[in-house]
């Protein structure tokens, strides 16, 4: 995988500095988690966050108690992976040790609408992050039936609380196409709404995208959507006009996320931009777009530090169906190669 290859070599060059022995000693993290600090900054990690992960890999790796037949480099890997969890959003109560992903559980569930209170899902972001994408894969997302192979041969206590956390799939969505500015954005939304059998409602350039909205949600009311999801003006840069309507249309639809498309392209920028969007206009998350193209991984590590809001969505590639929850524990052990 050539997800985050130099952070994760980085990394594991530092562990196996360790090598077998039974004691980390105060010495001898020092050097190396100034490695680390210097590989998280290299991966574009923001300053404050890997200050406070290798702060965090310090404490843990210190004051833990070596267990039986636990060398001081599985004991440092250890450290690493619950400071990532727990920066990314992870229960590592669910998920011990990074090799059990069959207890994966991703960062974080998406509420479910009625025909009668359709569930409104705002997506806002920068021109080119991959918005109007994001839209039609959240939609396909949200349609196909939930087949949950982690669920599998496990017990049922932890089926249960597994099911109770995952977006619930099979649904019934309606794509809205709200932005106006644009107009080969709406053209695009309803192509790639035809190609996956979602109805797109769209009333053109002219109209206001408030009123755009409104007319949407009533007719999902009307027509049995559960689920309506708004894609609403691209912005070039953070604009107030813009935070404005967007904030218009949060008042008119009451929607149970709002969630920034942001490039991991861009690294700790897009963890910057995530803070800057939930201060103007409130947010419930982010989709994290192009980790397929990401060997870095700043952007993933940085978001949930930075702006207290969690990844929810990754985007894993240009084709419709290239979309992923985000789950801290493999993200984690990805990481950490
Ligand atoms: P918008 O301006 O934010 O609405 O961006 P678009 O949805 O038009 O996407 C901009 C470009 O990014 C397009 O060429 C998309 O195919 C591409 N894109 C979007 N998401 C991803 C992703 O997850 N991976 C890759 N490789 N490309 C993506």
């Amino acid at each position: 995988h050539m997800m985050f290859d130099q952070l994760s070599s980085a990394i594991s060059e530092v562990a196996k500095n360790f090598g077998p022995k039974r004691r980390i000693s105060e010495k001898s993290i020092q050097s190396a988690l100034r490695q680390v600090r210097r590989a998280l900054l290299d991966a574009d990690v923001n300053v404050d966050v890997a200050d406070t992960l290798v702060e965090g890999v310090r404490a843990r790796s210190l004051g833990s108690e070596i267990l039986d037949g636990v060398t001081a480099d599985q004991q440092f890997i250890k450290a690493m992976y619950d400071e990532l969890l727990d920066l990314m959003g992870g229960d590592s109560t669910l998920s011990p040790l990074a090799s059990q992903q069959a207890k994966s559980v991703p960062a974080a569930t998406l509420a479910v609408g009625t025909p009668e209170n359709p569930a409104v899902i705002l997506l806002a972001g920068l021109q080119g992050a991959g918005k109007t994408t994001a839209g039609a894969k959240l939609a396909l997302y949200l349609k196909e039936r939930e087949v949950n192979y982690d669920m599998v041969d496990k017990d049922l206590d932890s089926a249960k609380m597994l099911a109770s956390r995952l977006p619930t799939r099979n649904r019934n969505v309606l794509l809205v196409a709200a932005d106006v500015y644009r107009p080969a954005a709406i053209q695009q939304l309803e192509i790639l709404g035809k190609s996956i059998g979602i109805e797109v409602f769209s009333k053109g350039t002219e109209a206001d995208p408030v009123d755009i909205v409104t007319e949407a949600i009533a007719k999902a009311k009307a027509e049995g959507f559960d689920t309506v999801i708004v894609d609403t003006a691209g912005r070039q840069v953070i604009d107030v006009d813009l935070m404005n309507e967007l904030k218009n249309i949060k008042k008119v639809s009451n929607p149970s996320e709002t969630l920034l498309i942001v490039d991991a392209m861009t690294g700790q920028e897009a963890a910057s931009l995530t803070a800057a969007f939930n201060d103007a206009v409130g947010l419930t998350g982010a989709i994290l777009t192009k980790m397929d193209g990401d060997s870095r991984g700043g952007a993933a590590v940085s978001v949930r530090g930075v702006s207290g809001k969690p990844i929810k969505f990754i985007g894993i590639g240009e084709k419709v169906a290239d979309l992923e929850p985000f789950y801290p524990d493999r993200m984690a052990s990805r990481i950490l190669g």
